[in-house]
Parts: structure tokens; sequence; C-alpha cells
């Protein structure tokens, strides 16, 4: 049977790099983007060129009908959905606790957190057999980000608790749900955060002396969604530069 990747956000920065990671190991991948077509039918054409297959699909991954058709027509294009890889996150700029609105704490929540919820009860609706998804969480969870941003953290502890606990319920099913935590890795997200050299300043404060880059990401989240980590679920790799 053919694997079958949906990749939230995989148009852009660690989705991208998982997009054609995947792609290179033989999975047919769905490069979803909210909003950057430019950017993911680059990502597409990389994939095609090196004789892979993918297409693109443009959805609002926090609205539930837009997520119904992504996977309807992710089954029309490529068949049934095998694999799951919730990386679509948001944040804005910086700013101290008090002064974030309520306007944008709920679209930082929606965004991150209900995005993956309506995946992931999507993916296991349909998916009969077995699966795997793995959730791109941050180091943020664990830090909580005080005076940067909170509201992120909060949405991404929460992205924690939902795998944990959908990994339990959807075990015996032979379904898997892991989580990636990343740290601090060079993409365009720290300019939404009005920071763009956020990842280089911090650096002489990472054990490793060092960002990360979106492949090395890449190349763990793969490796949950494999057979090759068949025994592992609820399970979470941090990826901070012992951070
Ligand atoms: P990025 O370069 O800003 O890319 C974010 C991607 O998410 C974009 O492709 C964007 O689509 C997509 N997206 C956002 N909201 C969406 C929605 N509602 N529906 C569909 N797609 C949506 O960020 P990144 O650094 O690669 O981040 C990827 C994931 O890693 C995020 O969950 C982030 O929280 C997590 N992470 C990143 C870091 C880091 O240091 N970079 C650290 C820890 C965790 P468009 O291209 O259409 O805009």
């Amino acid at each position: 049977m053919s694997h079958v990747v949906i990749v939230t956000g995989g148009g852009r920065g660690i989705g991208a790099a998982t997009s054609k990671l995947l792609a290179s190991r033989g999975y047919l991948v769905c490069v979803n983007y909210r909003s950057n077509a430019q950017s993911a039918e680059a990502i597409v054409s990389d994939i095609v060129a090196l004789g892979g297959q993918a297409f693109s699909f443009q959805a609002d991954v926090s609205d539930e009908n837009e997520v119904i058709a992504l996977f309807d027509a992710v089954e029309k294009t490529l068949g049934n959905v095998t694999h799951l890889v919730n990386n679509a996150g948001i944040l804005f700029t910086q700013s101290s606790f008090v002064d974030i609105d309520v306007e944008r704490f709920n679209q930082v929540m929606c965004s991150n957190v209900t995005s993956c919820f309506l995946c992931s009860r999507e993916f296991i609706k349909r998916n009969h057999a077995t699966g795997s998804i793995v959730n791109v969480s941050s180091a943020a969870s664990r830090s909580g980000a005080p005076f940067e941003y909170v509201d992120y953290a909060a949405s991404k502890g929460a992205m924690d608790s939902l795998t944990k606990g959908l990994s339990l319920e959807v075990a015996a099913q032979g379904i898997r749900v892991n989580a990636v935590r990343p740290g601090f890795i060079y993409t365009d997200m720290h300019t939404d955060g009005g920071e763009p050299n956020r990842v280089h300043r911090l650096a002489p404060q990472i054990p490793l002396q060092r960002g990360g880059r979106a492949d090395e990401v890449a190349n763990a989240i793969a490796w949950l969604l494999s057979d090759e980590a068949s025994y592992v679920t609820g399970s979470f790799i941090d990826l901070a530069g012992g951070k």
C-alpha cells in the first residue's frame, strides 16, 4: 500500500523540508498551505523534478470545512491518507503577557491547536487500518517563552497533551501519535515574531552553540512517522541543541 501523507504548512520552513524528505523516501505528499501558494508550488516542483509525487492544496487547517475538503482532495488525488504531519503553526510579535489581546490569543490557539485537533480527528475517522501522526510542538511548551509569546508556548503545551491523550486512545488500533519539540530553528517564523535574527542572537546560550536547521527537524519527524519507530507512541523528541 502507498504511503500517503499530508504535511500541514508544508510549503515553507520545517514543513517544506519534511515534505521533500518524505517524498524522497517514497511517500506521496500533499503539501498543504494557507496563503503562500508560490512556495508550496515550488516545493511540489522540486519533488516532481526528483521523480516524486506531490501536489499542493490550499486549506486553512483551523477551519473544519477546509480540513474536510483537504482530506477529500487528497483521497481523490493520491489515495487514503496513511500518515499526517501536523506542522502548521503561527506566532506573533514578541510581547509581555499582559499586552497579549484576546483576539491574538484565540488566533494562536486556533491556528496551532484547533488545527491539530481537526486534522488528527479527520485522520482517525477515515483511517481504518494503521497509520502514524507526528505533531510539531515546540521547546516553548517546556520553557513557557516568557516576555516573548506565552500564548504560543501555551498552544504548544496543549499540543503535547493532545499528543499524549490521543496516542493512548488509538494505540490499540495500531495508530501511533508522537511529537517533535524543536527549539531554535532557522526559518521565517522568527520574522513573524519581530526578530529575524533571533536564532543567531540566542545561539551562544544553546549548549550545541548554534541554531538548528529545518532538515534536522525533518529527519526526526520522518523517523517517528516511519515503521522504524514502530514501538514508539506518545513520545517526544526534543530538538533544541541541548536546551
Ligand atoms: P514558517 O516558516 O513560518 O512556516 C509556517 C507554515 O505554516 C507555513 O507554511 C504556513 O502556510 C503554515 N500555516 C500557518 N497557519 C496555517 C493554517 N491555519 N493553515 C494551513 N497552513 C498554515 O514556520 P516554521 O518555523 O517552519 O514552523 C513550522 C512548525 O514548527 C510550527 O508549528 C512552529 O510552531 C514549529 N516550531 C518552529 C520553531 C522554529 O524555531 N522555527 C521552533 C519550534 C517549533 P503559508 O506558507 O501559506 O503561510
